[in-house]
């Protein structure tokens, strides 16, 4: 317990310093505050040092009880007394306050966590802090780069996601530009974001970690239509690959939507318009079965009675459905005996485009069936990640800069916050009290 005289630099909570005078004004409060350090000794000859003058000093820190704060640092300017010494007068410092800032270091950590955890934009922040943009990223970028550069955030990894994502959207200059976004499925921990979308990228980025980090790399789990599959042959050769489960289901759905814009083009002539009956029902089409209300599903099969007329739709809508089915298989032997009737059920529908679905996941027939040799290792966290990612390139307004865009990736999605621990409010006498 501190005593009255302690009061008022117990609610500062600044190291080292003690609250002088506090006025407040427009709201704001501004805080007098002084080091502890009365006295002070050259660094240069080490004779005992004289108090020469006193220089405020303004800096912006953590608000208090709601108010914005500036403390007025009335810093200490000191003589040497040495007359033959060269050092003659220094300003004091202090690790808390630093020369020349617009915040105090608290006040900087707290920045970064609220951009980083929080997921707060730059200039959110900056306003609630009444600073400038500047100030606040280099804050972030001083807080938040050693957290991420942190060895211990990427050890112990077991289960690797691989999925692309979006960096910058397509506009008159340039194609969408994408990056690779490599996951800790386990943890669900973003580990990276590296630009571009190839096998190359990923390699090079795997064969970056240490040996014995990837030969702890047990599964991993990938879309495999962008290279990825031969990038994790090579460079992980021990780690079993599986097909991601979101991207198959996925799959059996955009081959549903193309059968029915040929379906429908053959039969009209034109594009889906609102009242063709196959336009109308393109949603309903995406959605799992078991999803589908009793409403749902008396549009779905007027639909397809009036514009499906020789049922290709409707095969290719049996056939998305199952495969997706196939995922709540007990064992990988029943998935597999479900999966080869799913083939045969392609084979004979005569459908072109449920064919080619067939040829593409007969390609992958070893990843998609490591599916359930695996614990159901799926990219789903990684599906969430990108959401995530989204988020914070809504806060971020698109960005220009890629190490910018990656700290900020991290920050939200890749690392442990340790925040402090409040106490429960109820049940308790008062400490004051004590
Ligand atoms: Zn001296």
């Amino acid at each position: 317990m501190q005593d009255n005289g302690n009061a008022a630099t117990v609610m500062l909570g600044l190291d080292g310093f003690v609250l002088l005078a506090v006025s407040g004004e427009d709201g704001e409060l501004e805080q007098a505050i002084e080091t502890m350090a009365a006295t002070d000794a050259c660094r240069s000859c080490g004779v005992p040092a004289r108090l020469h003058d006193r220089r405020p000093s303004w800096v912006r820190d953590l608000p208090s009880g709601g108010r914005p704060v500036i403390l007025v640092w009335v810093k200490r300017v000191w003589r040497c007394m040495e007359a033959l010494c060269s050092a003659s007068t220094w300003t004091e410092t202090s690790e808390v306050i630093r020369p020349r800032a617009c915040l105090t270091e608290r006040a900087r950590a707290e920045a970064c966590r609220r951009v980083g955890q929080d997921g707060h934009s730059v200039a959110q922040v900056a306003a609630a802090f009444g600073v400038g943009w500047g100030t606040v990223m280099s804050a972030v970028r001083h807080y938040g780069e050693p957290l991420v550069a942190d060895p211990a955030r990427t050890e112990g990894v077991a289960a690797l996601g691989v999925d692309e994502t979006a960096f910058l959207a397509a506009n008159a200059a340039h194609h969408t530009i994408f990056a690779t976004g490599v996951v800790d499925l386990w943890a669900r921990r973003l580990l990276d974001v590296v630009p571009g979308r190839s096998g190359e990228v990923l390699s090079q980025w795997i064969s970056a970690q240490d040996p014995d980090w990837r030969d702890g790399i047990a599964v991993a789990a990938l879309d495999p239509f962008r290279g990825y599959a031969s990038a994790l042959r090579t460079s992980l050769p021990q780690a079993i690959r599986v097909l991601d489960a979101f991207h198959v289901v996925r799959l059996g759905f955009a081959a549903v939507d193309d059968v029915r814009r040929r379906v429908q083009q053959e039969s009209t002539g034109h594009r889906g318009r609102r009242d063709d009956p196959l336009y109308a029902i393109r949603r309903v089409l995406r959605r799992g079965a078991e999803h589908l209300s009793e409403h749902a599903w008396t549009r779905l099969l007027a639909g397809l009675d009036a514009g499906d007329l020789d049922q290709q739709i409707g095969l290719t809508w049996i056939a998305a459905q199952d495969l997706r089915r196939i995922y709540a298989s007990a064992s990988r032997g029943e998935a597999e005996a479900r999966l080869y009737s799913w083939f045969v059920h392609c084979a004979d529908s005569g459908v072109p485009e449920l064919r080619r679905l067939a040829t593409t996941i007969d390609s992958w027939t070893s990843e998609f069936l490591a599916y359930f040799t695996t614990g159901g290792l799926s990219n789903g966290p990684t599906e969430a990640m990108n959401l995530l990612i989204k988020k914070i390139k809504r806060v971020g307004h698109g960005f220009r800069n890629f190490e910018n865009y990656r700290l900020r990736l991290l920050l939200h999605c890749g690392v442990d916050w340790q925040t402090h621990q409040t106490t429960p409010l109820p049940a308790r006498l008062p400490r004051l009290a004590a």
